[in-house]
């Protein structure tokens, strides 16, 4: 018979349950209508019961399965009753089939930290711009982001009642990524995309030194990584600090499989070992091709301004 698949690729395979079980509750709560707005830092920093609710159930199901293995969330919950009906216990099988790369075999589960966006893009959910909304759920080893998944929960929502709604893509270096199709932005034009609800002068500013031919404002780390895999954009420019290391850890893992490249507006990589500092006060530039055009040209007075 068959060896039982190595601990990554289970993880990563019960990360695909899990996500497509939490857009269920964000589709849930939104259709129940009472969203459950709280304020975090203020009125641009929300959580909603969908907010809360995914990330219990995502939270909880992992750890059940994978006791030993850190995994920090988005949300603070101070209530953490909870019940049977939150728990994904599923695995999607066609990733138990395949192999994980000999680097990754030897894996522990204490080696293992997982970041969690419950629901990246909340403003936006809020707003009614349901398809800027993903559910991030980011593996990572050595400090290094090598695996994630990115739940898309409206994909397709605009598409009409026939079209099949949501979406899950997933990746793991030296695998690949998949769940999309992998996209080259237009050449020889620069769109960038950024920020719609989090946008300040320097934020503005350094766009504007890039000579962006488009600028596309749009909600969600993990929806700008999507319109850089389709080939909607070229680069993910956000010169401010408020971007998050679960925002950024499924995305990095499934833009780098595929050899995109994410890293702080200074040129660093980030890191995602349990001690480091949640925020990635630095800012985000990623690309999926063509990084040193858009890392050459940030001035140096917003690199100043945004200390790592
Ligand atoms: P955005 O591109 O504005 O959707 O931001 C991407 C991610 O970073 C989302 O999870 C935001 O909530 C978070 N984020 C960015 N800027 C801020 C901020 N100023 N305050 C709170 N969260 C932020
Ligand atoms: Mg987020
Ligand atoms: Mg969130």
């Amino acid at each position: 018979s068959m060896a039982s698949p190595a601990l990554l690729m289970r993880v990563v395979a019960s990360a695909y349950s899990v996500a497509e079980k939490a857009a269920a509750i964000v589709r849930n709560v939104m259709a129940a209508g009472d969203l459950g707005i709280v304020e975090k830092t203020g009125a641009n920093d929300l959580q909603t019961k969908a907010d809360r609710l995914a990330q219990m159930s995502i939270c909880a199901s992992l750890a059940r399965k994978f006791p030993k293995v850190t995994i920090i969330g988005e949300e603070d919950l101070s209530n953490n009753d909870i019940t049977e009906e939150l728990i994904e216990d599923g695995y999607c099988e066609e990733i138990l089939k395949k192999t994980c790369p000999a680097q990754y075999t030897g894996i522990k589960e204490e080696e293992l930290v997982i970041w969690v966006d419950p629901l990246d893009g909340t403003k936006e959910y809020t707003e009614g711009l349901l398809d800027h909304v993903t559910v991030l759920i980011g593996i990572a080893y050595g400090g290094k982001a090598i695996a994630g998944v990115i739940n898309q929960p409206y994909y397709n929502y605009e598409a009409g009642a026939d079209a099949v709604l949501g979406r899950t893509i997933w990746g793991v270096l030296g695998i690949g990524a998949f769940g999309f199709q992998l996209t080259e932005a237009p050449a020889g034009k620069h769109i960038i995309v950024t920020t719609r609800s989090h946008s300040s002068t320097l934020v503005n500013d350094c766009i504007s030194a890039l000579n962006p031919d488009t600028v596309i404002r749009v909600g969600g780390a993990g929806n700008k990584i999507i319109q850089l895999i389709e080939g909607k954009a070229s680069a993910y420019v956000f010169a401010s600090p408020g971007c998050k290391k679960w925002d950024t850890c499924a995305p990095e893992a499934i833009l780098h499989a595929v050899g995109g490249k994410i890293t702080d507006i200074h040129g660093n990589s980030f890191q995602y070992n349990k001690e480091v500092k949640h925020m990635n006060s630095a800012g985000v530039l990623a690309t999926l091709r063509n990084y040193d055009y858009y890392a050459s040209r940030i001035p140096n007075n917003v690199k100043q301004s945004l200390v790592p």
